[in-house]
């Protein structure tokens, strides 16, 4: 494994009395911030303070942007193929130092190692697709489109783009981002998660070993200042924003208000209606893995069920797998989930579950006290199973973010649709059925962005685009895949004329046709 310039979670010997700060990257360098105020980065398996990341300061804020505007002018006059051989090279080391990234989202995140090897995975995809970016960022060709006239057009980079991040993908989510950015011909400025940092500064790192010139990606750390710096500046071009809705919405208004284009993903409540003829243990597999997977903290995990023709048939066998599944810190081997992200989101789940019951939900199975022995003081919640849920509780409309599966039933398929269309969200919404007729329709009518047929968590890998829609996204080119390119690149259109020009005598004063 390479060394780093600095001391991260995925090195456990460095967390000592006093954990490592994470430094800033500028201009090529990490270097540490000179901030008032670090924000500590807890494991939430065991409370451990394993790194503090600083809230970075102005000045240095303004010096990566200015360090990214001078790397802009050289980089994107880098010859396309050189830009790929960089990514070529960043997803190789990638590969390399995959346990090494895993352990540190597992130590910063919680998830379990092979969930976070899945996360790095995911990211790593993007990089591997960025490495065609001269076919994806080709432009098109017209010729004659008069007499002696040509047009063609070229996709060039926008300039400074910047990055902000949610915690829970810190090595897929960074990787959506700069990549594809980057490979355009911009440059970058990264802001991830604080409560997780780790893994982006790992990842600068790889991405300077493979030979990313200095200043084309730079990383600074924070809240919401940070952030609201980001949408303010002047020399930034794009910001791609991932997280929850409130920041989401605050983001899209304020950066496009200074002229800024946005991709912002943001919140869900993810749906899956079972057919009565859907195929019973690979339904039944699908729906424990997409509700409790990485603790429910996917924005493509499910949170809801709605059962066509009533749950009844479905309860005890759902209630029975889940609690077989293993609840124990990430880095444990054989754990099927791990911890949350922090108390606080802990008391969050716990207040929506118990408004559930409150508001006449049955409480199928209670994680809420779950003790985990060697983690006591882990921010665990239990699979939990709410039934008899409808639309107008809480814990519906709200999103959970949490191990929490919600079962809500209907009489018809398209009782089923209506729900699930009724609701604000529109990430992702799955169907489990043998009828490709009720498939059909369901994939026709449903109003969501990622659509699965007996397939729980429908992510489309970077070919295609992470199509959320409704209020799960604001703007209007999506995540990697063409519309990624297209969102990182602006065009140029060319009109060329090239011919003997003798007999023009005369000057022309019309509007030009042909
Ligand atoms: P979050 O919105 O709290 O934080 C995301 C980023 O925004 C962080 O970098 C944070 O520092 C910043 N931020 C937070 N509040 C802010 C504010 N008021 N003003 C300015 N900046 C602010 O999100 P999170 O808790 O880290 O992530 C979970 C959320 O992300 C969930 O809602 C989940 O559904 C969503 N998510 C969506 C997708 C998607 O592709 N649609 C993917 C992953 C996560």
């Amino acid at each position: 494994l390479g060394t780093s310039h600095f001391s991260t979670a995925a090195d456990p010997s460095s967390i000592k009395l006093n954990p490592p700060r994470v430094p800033n990257l500028i201009g090529g360098s990490f270097v540490d911030s000179k901030a008032a105020t670090f924000i500590d980065v807890i494991n939430p398996a065991t409370q451990e303070v394993v790194s503090q990341v600083p809230l970075t300061t102005d000045d240095e804020f303004k010096s990566a942007v200015s360090s990214a505007k001078k790397a802009f002018s050289s980089w994107r006059n880098t010859p396309i193929t050189t830009r790929q051989r960089v990514m070529l090279k960043f997803q190789e080391l990638i590969r390399r130092d995959m346990d090494k990234l895993a352990r540190n989202v597992t130590t910063e995140q919680g998830k379990t190692l092979k969930d976070a090897q899945g996360d790095v995975f995911r990211g790593l995809e993007v990089v591997e697709h960025a490495c065609g970016m001269a076919t994806l960022q080709m432009g098109e060709y017209v010729s004659n489109v008069s007499h002696g006239i040509d047009t063609f057009s070229i996709r060039e980079p926008l300039g400074v783009c910047a990055g902000i991040c949610p915690f829970n993908f810190p090595a897929m989510i960074p990787l959506w981002m700069f990549p594809v950015a980057v490979t355009c011909g911009n440059t970058f400025i990264l802001k991830p998660s604080e409560k997780d940092p780790g893994c982006s500064l790992l990842l600068a790192e790889l991405a300077l070993e493979a030979g990313l010139p200095e200043g084309v990606l730079n990383i600074v750390h924070g809240t919401h200042d940070i952030v609201n710096a980001i949408c303010d500046d002047d020399d930034i071009r794009a910001v791609s924003f991932v997280g929850s809705n409130v920041a989401g919405m605050h983001i899209y208004s304020r950066a496009s208000a200074k002229g800024k284009r946005v991709q912002s993903n943001m919140g869900a409540k993810n749906h899956a209606i079972v057919m009565p003829d859907a195929n019973v243990d690979a339904t039944l597999n699908a729906l424990i893995a997409a509700g409790f997977g990485a603790a429910g903290q996917r924005c493509m995990a499910l949170s809801t069920v709605v059962f066509v023709g009533g749950s009844q048939s479905w309860e005890n066998k759902l209630i029975e797998r889940a609690k077989a599944l293993k609840v124990n810190a990430g880095i444990e081997p054989d754990t099927d989930l791990g911890p949350v992200i922090s108390k606080q989101a802990k008391e969050r789940i716990h207040s929506l579950v118990q408004s559930g019951v409150e508001d006449g939900a049955r409480l199928l199975l209670d994680g809420r006290n779950i003790v985990v022995p060697g983690y006591e003081s882990g921010n665990f919640v239990g699979p939990t199973i709410l039934s008899n849920v409808t639309a107008t509780m809480e814990c519906y409309k709200d999103e959970i973010f949490g191990p929490v599966l919600l079962f809500m039933e209907a009489d018809s398929l398209e009782e089923a649709i209506n729900i699930i269309n009724n609701n604000k969200y529109g990430n992702g919404a799955s169907i489990f059925t043998t009828s490709g007729v009720a498939a059909r329709k369901f994939q026709t009518e449903i109003e969501a962005g990622q659509v699965g047929i007996n397939v729980p968590i429908p992510v489309p890998l970077p070919f295609f685009s992470f199509t959320g829609n409704k209020a799960s996204f604001a703007g209007d080119l999506n995540f990697y895949g063409k519309a990624g390119v297209n969102f990182f690149t602006h065009i140029k259109t060319v009109t060329q004329q090239w011919k003997d020009s003798a007999g023009d005598s005369k000057i022309n004063m019309a509007m030009p046709t042909s």
